[in-house]
């Protein structure tokens, strides 16, 4: 097979061959040609949220997770307490680097098949006014569930509330305006729907609060508001970037511009979401979540209950065809993960199907059932 085989994850993700080759030049990091691929990256990024008017953009070496932290740890202040709506396992994650940078959290748990109930979240608001931010991560990829973004960004600023988004696996295939949902911060990364390679985030912070970030942050590489500070008078990154990702990244967000930017690739984020579902659906397989709260990002299925199902080797079989799987993060029910996001269409997502039907064939499974 001389085609990389496809990756059905949430990052990394499978990326074009101009992507790929973008990488094949070095930079010197301090130079004024890479300072003006970062450059132009910065003004891309805030014009698919469009916020130039209200948000700066600052990127971050690391993978996700590093840019979460960082706008944890220079958002909210030291004596800070933080919200976190928790229906799911990347939501967890935030609360637990939260309460790690040495702020309050409290976890506001919700069932891991719904999204977060914003009515809920007025009744907290209204009863604890110690509580500064909220955390939301707008789509939970451990299941795949889209949380009300904007329903939230309204409360919040209707009670005075700073706002920090995970918009990490949504972020450029889901709409976000920034003129119209306020927000203090919000965090994507490069290997993501931009379909780049991973290796950077960029939390957007709004104009606003930005100068009252200075020194909240008790890390130094993770300062935010230092490295846009840095960033602001040289040009440059505050240490070593990855220049290899961010080139790569800037070509990948050509690419973007040239597809018809965010509602085009939702459109055929949502072709391949369609393909996956009914196809797997005609295998008898049964996704863990409702169509109507689900996003077309990744999707949760339920295992087979056939006694001869295995992860491991249903998992190599199809990765034998050329396919990817993503194990299951649920914890009660077994479960598998495919993801709809990369730089695939609706033919290769019928060809992943294909693949699962062979592998089902190959393990003796005569359906995809799940047990009840
Ligand atoms: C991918 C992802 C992250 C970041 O994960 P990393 O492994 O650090 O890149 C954070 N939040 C969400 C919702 C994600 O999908």
């Amino acid at each position: 097979m001389d085609r990389d085989r496809i990756l059905l994850t949430p990052g990394p993700l499978t990326t074009t061959l101009r992507t790929k080759l973008a990488m094949l030049k070095d930079w010197g990091s301090w130079d004024a040609d890479f300072n003006a691929v970062t450059a132009q990256v910065r003004e891309r990024l805030l014009d698919i949220v469009n916020g130039r008017d209200t948000h700066v953009v600052v990127p971050l070496q690391g993978s996700g997770t590093f840019s979460v932290e960082a706008a944890v740890a220079t958002l909210v202040p030291r004596d800070g307490h933080v919200l976190v709506l928790d229906n799911g396992a990347y939501c967890k994650r935030a609360a637990k680097l939260t309460q790690m940078m040495g702020r309050k959290a409290t976890v506001m748990a919700f069932p891991e098949d719904a999204p977060v109930s914003p009515e809920a979240l007025e009744d907290r608001l209204k009863a604890d006014a110690s509580i500064t931010h909220v955390v939301l991560i707008h789509c939970e990829t451990g299941t795949g569930v889209e949380n009300p973004l904007a329903a939230v960004a309204a409360l919040c600023d209707r009670h005075g509330k700073g706002l920090i988004v995970d918009a990490m696996s949504s972020f450029a295939a889901l709409p976000i305006d920034a003129a119209k949902l306020k927000f203090d911060a919000l965090i994507a990364a490069s290997g993501k729907c931009l379909e780049g390679v991973p290796g950077m985030g960029f939390v957007f912070i709004r104009k606003a609060v930005l100068d009252r970030c200075a020194g909240n942050s008790q890390s130094l590489a993770m300062d935010l508001h230092d490295q846009h500070v840095y960033m602001g008078k040289t040009g440059q990154w505050r240490f070593t970037p990855p220049t290899h990702v961010v080139v790569a990244l800037a070509e990948a967000m050509q690419q973007f511009v040239e597809e018809g930017g965010q509602p085009a690739r939702l459109a055929r984020y949502t072709q391949n979401y369609r393909t996956l579902v009914d196809g797997m659906a005609a295998l008898g397989f049964k996704p863990f979540l409702r169509p109507e709260i689900q996003a077309p990002i990744i999707v949760t299925f339920h295992a087979p209950a056939h006694p001869a199902y295995d992860f491991k080797r249903f998992y190599d079989s199809a990765k034998a065809k050329g396919f990817m799987l993503y194990p299951g993060k649920l914890t009660q029910v077994e479960t598998f993960r495919v993801g709809c996001i990369g730089a695939i269409g609706p033919l290769e997502m019928q060809q992943a199907v294909n693949a699962v039907a062979a592998t089902l064939r190959e393990m003796g499974i005569p359906n995809g059932n799940p047990a009840h």
